[in-house]
């Protein structure tokens, strides 16, 4: 089977195809951040509009880098949710509407599935089950993941997401957003021992997070340190560090409980905070010391993606779950409400 994959819910178009003969195809992605990056943020009806443009050309590309016609296709797979409800009609009736024509499936795929089955687009994938830290612009979850579509929640943020702390902190250094990525660039010229940020939520049980505190803690030191510091590069620089070593510690001693608690051996990142260097190395080296192992996709499938889409829908189209011609779409939808997937039919 081979199947199409759309991506459209929040700012990036993400086409793939992924195949039961050959894995992953082709995979094609346009960011709209230029787009977005004059309002500090998401428009979400720029958002719509710009994904009706790009989908159909970006389509047509993916299908002719993978050296395949439409009629090679035997099913759609499209994001239903979450995300902006806008961007999401976009993809959905763009897919129900292609697969239609076609006469072939189509399914709603739950991003953050998609998210989580990241890693499994590389080799060695990681063995069902394991424990995954989702960090991403709107989530930052751990979940237990006991086998293809059985997910349980074991902890989430109470308030700010992972990405979501480092966009703003980044802003407050004075970076265009998302500056999630750029942070991390300007972090790797600070000095580590400068300063020390709280790490917060770990002096007490439990795996929630909160990283509020964090992100006003960060700019009340910058306002405080350019009344004494005149080195200010260097100190945006430090600034940027102490955040980042705050969260990555404050993820990796969370997982290590997430581990602990759970009797799990594996641990996967997924997300586009994953895609970040020093939480990759580190969360590695500290979950290796505890006699684990840690998986994590390339980064380009850290942040969205279609290719994680085309999977997650051939995963589920190959054990034959079927959708009516209707289509619905869930801006806020629950991961644990999906149903499990049959793996013997799947694989
Ligand atoms: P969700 O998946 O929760 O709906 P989203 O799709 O917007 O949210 P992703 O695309 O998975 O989120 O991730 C985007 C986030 O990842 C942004 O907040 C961005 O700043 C952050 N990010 C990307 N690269 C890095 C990096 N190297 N270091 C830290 N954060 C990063
Ligand atoms: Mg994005
Ligand atoms: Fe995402």
């Amino acid at each position: 089977m081979r199947v199409l994959g759309i991506e459209t819910s929040c700012d990036e178009t993400g086409i793939a195809i992924y195949a039961s003969d050959g894995g992953l195809l082709a995979h094609h992605l346009y960011s709209q951040v230029a787009l977005h990056a004059e309002y500090g943020g998401v428009v979400p009806e720029l958002a719509a509009r710009d994904h009706l443009n790009r989908a159909v050309p970006l389509i047509q590309q993916t299908l002719t880098a993978a050296q395949l016609n439409w009629s090679d296709i035997n099913g759609v797979a499209y994001t239903a949710g979450p995300g902006l409800i806008g961007a999401l009609l976009v993809g959905a009736a763009l897919g129900r509407s292609l697969a239609w024509a076609a006469g072939i499936p189509a399914i709603g795929v739950h991003h953050l599935e998609g998210h989580l089955l990241a890693a499994h687009l590389e080799s060695p994938a990681p063995a069902f089950p394991f424990v995954a830290l989702l960090v991403s612009g709107g989530h930052t979850q751990l979940i237990a993941v006991h086998d293809l579509g059985k997910y349980q929640l074991l902890g989430e943020s109470l308030d700010d997401a992972a990405g979501e702390a480092f966009d703003k902190t980044a802003k407050v250094l004075g970076l265009p957003y998302p500056g999630g990525a750029l942070l991390a660039q300007l972090a790797t010229r600070g000095d580590p021992n400068r300063y020390r940020f709280p790490r917060p939520m770990t002096d007490r049980p439990g795996l929630d997070f909160s990283f509020s505190g964090l992100k006003t803690h960060t700019l009340t030191a910058w306002r405080e340190e350019q009344l004494t510091r005149t080195d200010n590069e260097q100190m945006r620089a430090d600034i940027a560090r102490a955040f980042e070593e705050a969260v990555v510690e404050t993820l990796i001693i969370k997982c290590r409980r997430a581990l602990a608690q759970t009797g799990l051996t594996r641990l996967v990142l997924a997300g586009g905070v994953s895609a970040n260097q020093r939480l990759r190395e580190r969360m590695q080296l500290a979950i290796a010391a505890v006699g684990g192992e840690t998986f994590y996709p390339r980064a380009e499938f850290c942040t969205d993606n279609g290719a994680m889409i085309a999977y997650a829908g051939w995963l589920r189209l190959c054990a034959g779950q079927l959708e009516p011609l209707s289509f619905q779409v869930h801006p806020r939808w629950a991961l644990d409400s999906l149903p499990p997937i049959k793996t013997a039919d799947a694989i």
